[in-house]
């Protein structure tokens, strides 16, 4: 133990999210030190949603007991989009950054190293892959579902970002040519059709009213199935087989090892996960494609943090240039 310790690395990984920030130090070996949570205000000003992150993340050092200069550099998730690899963000779920350099001001913050950035949704593929339900996979898919839907690519045991960090994106991968509109500009992508938000307006186009007491949200939408409601039922089966669609082609595509579902909203319940398997199976069906595992990632922001850490803790395989 005294030898693995002396040759351990820490990395300081953040996530940060529409609601909430995260923070905490993440030693070589996965263990997670000084984690940090902070709840995120409605607010304009960019500086002071900066301030918050900085504040939670050197926080989390501080807790952590790791000597600053112990740090060997910053990883960081969060939302798009985003200019790639320059970390110049404008997150839909985030109004106070537009355009804003937020890679090279926590460059300012923490300059004992590098300082990576990227999509959320590849922080959480990272972690997945380094020790989440897909550890060992060489080719895998993270889709994460949630109030968008995202994804992140390992193929051949590296990170893969395509020409503009934008690899992955399975949200707006085409369900139904003629289904909904979709925030991008294209009709019936997956996110349009199976996002939390949209599964929620589909089902109260649909007619679904929550019971008293219970809030138009994806909780409520999965609480309602569970309790017996008809529409609540269709509309988490609809959500469920447009993912399982979408994944099997994205299996069909690159003949990956693994295939895991992650974000709030997959926690939906039976529902959604019969649907997504039965889809799967259905549209699955190269002899390759039907061997690839689809397994869910139910951790609650840990595999974000730990992926974050690895961009820096593994630069061979989860890193890049600046
Ligand atoms: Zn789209």
């Amino acid at each position: 133990v005294a030898d693995m310790q002396h040759n351990a690395q820490h990395a300081l990984a953040i996530d940060i999210g529409g609601t909430k920030i995260a923070a905490a130090v993440v030693r070589s070996d996965g263990e997670l030190l000084g984690q940090n949570r902070v709840a995120v205000q409605p607010t304009r000003d960019p500086n002071l949603m900066l301030k918050w992150v900085i504040d939670c993340a050197a926080r989390a050092v501080e807790v952590s007991s790791v000597p600053a200069s112990g740090i060997i550099g910053v990883g960081c998730g969060c939302g798009g989009p985003m200019k790639w690899p320059e970390g110049i963000v404008s997150p839909i779920n985030i109004p106070a950054w537009r355009d804003f350099p937020l890679r090279r001001r926590l460059a300012s913050a923490f300059p004992d190293g590098p300082v990576l950035l990227h999509n959320d949704a590849i922080a959480l593929a990272v972690g997945d892959h380094w020790r989440g339900p897909a550890a060992g996979a060489r080719n895998m898919l993270a889709i994460t579902v949630s109030t968008g839907i995202g994804g992140g690519l390992i193929l051949d045991n590296e990170l893969f970002h395509g020409k503009s960090g934008n690899a992955g994106h399975v949200g707006h991968i085409i369900i139904e040519p003629d289904g909904p509109r979709c925030a991008c500009g294209a009709h019936g992508c997956l996110e349009a059709i199976a996002s939390g938000p949209n599964t929620v307006r589909w089902a109260l186009d649909q007619g679904w009213q929550p019971a008293s007491g219970e809030s138009a949200d994806g909780p409520g939408l999965a609480r309602a199935a569970e309790a017996g409601d008809d529409i609540a039922r269709r509309a988490l089966t609809r959500a469920g087989a447009a993912v399982g669609t979408g994944a099997a082609s994205m299996a069909n595509v690159l003949d990956l090892d693994a295939i895991v579902i992650a974000g709030g909203f997959s926690r939906s319940g039976r529902y959604f996960w019969d649907a997504l398997h039965g889809a799967f199976g259905s549209y699955a069906r190269m002899r390759f494609s039907q061997t690839t595992r689809v397994e869910r990632d139910e951790s609650r922001g840990e595999t974000s943090l730990l992926g974050a850490a690895g961009f820096v803790l593994f630069p061979e395989r989860y890193g890049w240039s600046l």
